[in-house]
């Protein structure tokens, strides 16, 4: 008897004629059926709408939101509470069944102010890591006004669409990015009569998808696809949070709390002024004076600061991070069976030298690398099985290597 051919249960397809057959229990399938089966699926799930997709949304408490931001971000206690807020909040208001009532509640799209590498960035992911929602991080310098050379504002849209793997229904509650939100302020004090191209009309164009729009996006970006078809994207329920240096900005705030304690005996009198960390005094104010025009301000209602970075910080971010550096390394090493410890004086030292030459948290990494990399070199296939870096050999490797070109760089 001839041997049977087994074919596929839903569209007859003779199994030589695809690529596989799986067996069910008595039926086959094959993987055109799969791919069909599951693009009706994800069409089904799609026409389902956005309750569906706010409905898979876990909302966190505040308290949780922090202990969670706790694990990964150190310090900046004022910011992880105030974000531990507005997160929540615009969550919440996301979850709220359409046109209940009168009272909507408004976005709460943040502005963070600090230094470079004070954590800004991070706090983004790590609340885009937490809530499990795509976040695009862009550079607000690159932006232009359309017909412009640079790019578009709406390549905003475009970048959170690339995160969301082109979910719309989940790119249309991510989390957007805009670092050095400072640099498109308006350079001068007065409203210009000629135009401003780098800076307000940016302003005014990010100002649209702030308060809540539908964008026409090119989903793959730029205008080097001209036939590609627009995908309209609604900004309502994006949570946007800007980022900014705001160099200068002491100033503003100082002279502002000079003249408050000139003017009223009893406020905060000027000895009481922390002055290493002005930014804690911000408010709204201050960035309108900086350049940022009064819409995009009013569009960012919730304001926070970073605290700049001390010794304790510093130390503890080698260390107690969820993925601290000290502790990417001793797993780099373990995968060679090579037990790591540094000890206590030496990860002083290493503080030491990103204070010394203003690296910052960033400099932390790239200090770690120089003092670890001829360890990382030779030890992979020795005998050597451990190694403990104490103060001395950090010394060593440092003069050898980073602080030599350093001292010539400054
Ligand atoms: P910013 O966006 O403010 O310029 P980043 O978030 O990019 O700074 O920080 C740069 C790096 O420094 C981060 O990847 C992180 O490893 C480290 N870092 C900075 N601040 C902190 C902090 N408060 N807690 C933990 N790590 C930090």
């Amino acid at each position: 008897m001839a041997k049977e051919v087994l074919d596929c249960s839903f569209c007859g397809r003779k199994k030589p004629e695809t690529n596989l057959l799986i067996a069910g229990i008595n039926a086959h399938i094959c993987d055109k059926c799969i791919e069909q089966a599951h693009g009706i699926v994800l069409e089904e799930l799609k026409s389902q709408g956005p309750v569906k997709g706010a409905a898979d949304l876990v909302l966190k408490r505040p308290k949780e939101i922090r202990s969670f931001l706790d694990q990964y971000v150190i310090g900046q206690d004022q910011t992880k509470k105030v974000m531990s807020v507005a997160v929540y909040n615009h969550y919440k208001r996301l979850m709220q069944p359409a046109q209940t009532d009168e009272v909507e509640i408004e976005k709460s799209n943040i502005v963070m102010v600090g230094q470079t590498g004070t954590g800004k960035t991070l706090v983004a992911k790590t609340i885009a890591r937490m809530l499990d929602v795509p976040l695009a991080i862009v550079d607000a310098t690159v932006l232009t006004e359309a017909g412009y050379v640079g790019e578009d504002v709406e390549s905003i849209l475009t970048r959170l669409l690339q995160a969301a793997d082109y979910d719309l229904t989940k790119a249309e509650r991510g989390i957007v990015f805009i670092d050095e939100i400072d640099k498109i302020a308006r350079k001068s004090d007065n409203p210009s009569i000629t135009r401003d191209v780098s800076g307000e009309g940016v302003q005014q164009a990010l100002l649209k998808l702030l308060e809540g729009t539908v964008v026409n996006v090119p989903p793959k970006g730029g205008r080097k696809h001209p036939d590609q078809k627009f995908v309209e994207v609604n900004t309502k329920d994006i949570l946007f949070i800007a980022g900014g240096a705001f160099d200068g900005v002491e100033r503003i705030i100082s002279k502002r709390l000079n003249r408050q304690a000139v003017g009223y005996s009893t406020s905060k009198s000027s000895d009481s002024i922390d002055k290493d960390n002005l930014l804690q005094y911000i408010i709204p104010k201050d960035i309108k004076d900086f350049g940022l025009i009064p819409e995009i301000i009013g569009r960012l209602p919730v304001l926070t600061h970073m605290d700049p970075l001390d010794k304790e910080t510093l130390r503890a971010i080698l260390t107690e991070p969820k993925n601290a550096l000290i502790k990417q390394y001793q797993k780099l090493f373990a995968m060679d069976d090579v037990t790591f410890t540094i000890t206590d004086e030496a990860l002083d030292y290493i503080v030491e030298k990103a204070l010394e030459y203003k690296l910052g948290a960033r400099g932390l990494r790239s200090l770690c690398e120089a003092i670890l990399t001829d360890a990382m070199y030779d030890l992979p296939g020795s005998d050597e099985k451990t190694l403990t870096i104490d103060q001395d050999y950090a010394k060593d490797s440092l003069g050898k290597n980073l602080l030599k070109r350093l001292e010539i760089a400054s």
